[in-house]
């Protein structure tokens, strides 16, 4: 027991030395290009249904310059995208490191890097406003599939072989497994 203090000390020079602190950033803040009220109201709609599900404010919407572009997310809607690129949408992840050099205890120096997590997606617009304003329910679930696969690549995942993943190649009527899906966005998001 004698040595007790020493340990603590020990542990606290290991914690505070010239050390290398990471932390990361996976909330997510998007501006929806162009930011008309339909297009707001319908990833308005599909953040709370995703948020829901982990019961935390993962998708936020915010309007243009509200923040750093370095901690902003896109969407945009963009018109004949599928007639151009032949796709109804794409998404790519972005991870900003930034690196401040702080003093710690004992006026040490050490490294703190902030990683910042931002995605940028685009959709056909016809596609999805059609969808988004039809009652149909496979209408309503094939914007649903569409809006995670893509998500998804937002969330660094690559497409999946099996035709039942959200992140199948193709966006096409098979039942989709939402819960891998989910579970697969969780553990990243919480990595
Ligand atoms: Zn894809």
């Amino acid at each position: 027991m004698r040595y007790m203090w020493l340990i603590l000390v020990v542990a606290l020079l290991a914690a505070c030395g010239d050390g290398f602190f990471v932390s990361n950033t996976k909330q997510y803040y998007f501006v929806v290009k162009p930011a008309t009220r339909e297009n707001t109201r319908i990833f308005k709609g599909l953040f709370a249904d995703f948020n829901r599900r982990f019961n935390s404010p993962y998708l936020n919407l915010v309007r243009g310059g509200e923040l750093r572009a370095s901690e902003t997310s896109t969407i945009a809607l963009t018109q004949g995208l599928r007639h151009k690129e032949g796709k109804l949408g794409w998404g790519r992840w972005i991870r900003t490191a930034k690196l401040n050099s702080r003093r710690g205890f004992l006026n040490k120096p050490h490294q703190v890097r902030k990683n910042i997590y931002t995605m940028e997606l685009e959709f056909d617009r016809d596609y999805v406003t059609r969808r988004y304003r039809s009652d149909n329910d496979k209408d309503q679930r094939q914007l649903r599939t569409l809006f995670l696969h893509e998500l998804g690549h937002g969330f660094q995942m690559g497409h999946h072989p099996d035709s039942r993943s959200v992140m199948y190649h193709e966006i096409d009527d098979t039942a989709k497994d939402y819960a891998s899906f989910y579970r697969r966005a969780y553990r990243f998001l919480l990595r």
